[in-house]
């Protein structure tokens, strides 16, 4: 650690920043060396900017001196990926202007503003952002969609990335490229000719390579973020495009998002939710290419051990705690403008699962404080793990996905492997609708056989996902740290290449 670099970096911050914005005390440090996952960094400085001056100053100086940045919103992120042990930037809560489109079809956006605090504007349109991860009311813009982001109702029609208009992106040379502005896409590509022309040569590669560019389109046809996003070459021509779209899921690394312009989509104000418990994952997961063809927003899938760690929290049915062993639920919403269109929704939903296996009768809520009560218990699953977990172990989220056919045997198949590597207690949950399942596991990294055990179960949960099952090592949760040394496993040799390609072309020196 250079401490003398540090030094000298801080004292040129000041110069910009107000010293009360930047954070060189043990404490803060250390505070700011968690995000929402089980890693700690220490950051050597921890800067906090409130516009895009500032942003860019700091980003140009960290370039100048040679400087590691990590950019940070909310922090929520689940796998390490807003932390840092060099210099740490963070957004200000108060860098959070947006402006509604006069037809309100889309939303433009400063990247600390918080994603319920947009839908709470878009609700008077009754709109809402496409992506709608479980922590949206703390996560931020700029960290939606640079996770990619998506969520209980999204699947991959309306993430981050499909919803994406366009961005302002400070890179690390310090120049500002606003993709929805036509002047600023023409005086990028006369400055940048180097980084047009390393995208265009991507595109080609890819678009001349029948079976290369199959292969992105059949990955993405799932969720994924696992590495960067490179069906941007596959779904845009034009370089501006390809590299707004590259940003999406990008965690920060290629540059900062300074502004988001994303299309915004319906939010029907009538709702109902009703939870459907299954004898078995099999059954639960045989009805979700039914759910898929109904008015269903959202089919969340919860495990046996799921519905044990919440099955006393305030609005669930007392009948959980007598469900047998392998019981699974699906808790599911549909949605509609106006009451007589929710009615019919919901009995073509019951009909549609009438000859299902089904462990009690199917009863729809349409209720606000009923149904609010069921999907606050769903949002709260990964906390309320992390609240129970043994002294001493670390919580670690994990996020695979798979296609919705293989979704059973997935399911099946992780189940075994927790079994094998004695982690029985784990959960499994999520967006079944999507083939996205989340499993959280206790493991303490102090014990060397328990880290031995963790190392193994790894190398065969990675195998088995992608080997068996060729899906998604990280679905929404973007590739984070747990998942970073799999990338390659995942897209081989020749995309693993690419991606390493696309990281050299935004790397200042390169600019
Ligand atoms: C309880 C809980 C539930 C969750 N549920 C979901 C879910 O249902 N679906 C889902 O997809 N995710 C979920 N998440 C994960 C996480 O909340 C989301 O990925 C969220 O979008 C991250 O936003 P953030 O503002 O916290 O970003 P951060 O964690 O601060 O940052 C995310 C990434 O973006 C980068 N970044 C931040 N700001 C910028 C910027 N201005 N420019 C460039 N890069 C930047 C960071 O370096 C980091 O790599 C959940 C997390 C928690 C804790």
């Amino acid at each position: 650690m250079n401490r003398d670099k540090y030094f000298k970096l801080f004292n040129a911050l000041k110069k910009f920043i107000p010293e009360e914005r930047i954070y060189t005390d043990e404490l803060r440090r250390l505070a700011y060396g968690t995000d929402a996952s089980f890693y700690r960094l220490t950051p050597q400085i921890v800067v906090k900017v409130k516009n895009k001056k500032e942003a860019k100053f700091v980003i140009e100086q960290c370039a100048y001196f040679e400087t590691p940045i990590t950019f940070r919103s909310a922090g929520t992120s689940l796998s390490g990926q807003a932390l840092s042990d060099s210099v740490l930037m963070l957004v200000d809560r108060g860098w959070r202007e947006f402006e509604i489109s006069e037809d309100a079809s889309s939303i433009t956006m400063s990247p600390g503003l918080i994603g319920g605090h947009a839908n709470f504007h878009l609700n008077k349109f009754q709109k809402r952002l496409g992506p709608d991860p479980a922590s949206i009311n703390s996560a931020m813009i700029a960290g939606i969609v640079s996770n990619n982001a998506s969520g209980m109702t999204s699947g991959i029609e309306v993430n981050s990335y499909n919803t994406l208009v366009g961005l302002e992106i400070i890179l690390a040379d310090g120049s500002i490229l606003d993709t929805t502005n036509k002047k600023s896409r023409e005086d990028f590509a006369a400055s940048h000719p180097e980084l047009i022309e390393g995208i265009s040569r991507i595109a080609n590669k890819i678009k001349g390579n029948e079976q290369l560019r199959q292969r992105i389109v059949n990955k993405f046809s799932i969720k994924n973020t696992t590495g960067y996003s490179v069906n941007a070459f596959v779904n845009f021509n034009d370089p501006i495009d390809i590299i707004a779209h590259l940003m999406v899921g990008s965690e920060g690394t290629l540059a900062f998002l300074s502004k988001i312009k994303m299309r915004v989509i319906d939010n029907p104000p009538q709702k109902a939710s009703t939870m459907i418990f299954f004898p078995s994952v099999e059954d639960a997961c045989s009805a979700i290419p039914q759910l898929k063809r109904l008015p269903v927003n959202a089919a969340e899938i919860m495990d046996r051990q799921a519905l044990r760690s919440v099955e006393d929290k305030d609005g669930m049915p007392e009948l959980i705690k007598e469900l047998p062993a392998s019981s699974t639920a699906l808790l599911i919403e549909t949605s509609a403008f106006n009451s007589n269109d929710l009615r019919s929704n919901i009995e073509a939903i019951e009909n549609s699962l009438k000859d299902e296996k089904i462990l009690a009768k199917m009863e729809f809520t349409s209720k606000p404080n009923e149904y609010n009560k069921l999907w606050n218990v769903r949002k709260g699953l990964f906390p309320s793990v992390c609240n129970s977990r043994p002294v001493g172990t670390s919580v670690i989220i994990e996020d695979v996905n798979f296609k919705t056919q293989d979704l059973a045997a997935a399911a099946l198949d992780l189940q075994g492997l927790f079994k094998d590597y004695g982690f029985e207690n784990t959960i499994i949950f999520g967006h079944a609708l999507s083939g996205n399942l989340h499993f959280v596991l206790t493991v303490d990294f102090s014990d060397p056989n328990q880290l031995n055990n963790y190392e193994n179960f790894m190398e065969e949960l990675t195998s088995l996902v992608v080997k068996k099952y060729d899906g998604s090592l990280k679905a929404e949760h973007g590739t984070g740290r747990n998942m970073a040394p799999f990338v390659k496993l995942e897209w081989g040799e020749e995309i693993y290449s690419i991606m390493k390609e696309i990281k050299e072309l935004f790397d200042s020196k390169k600019l």
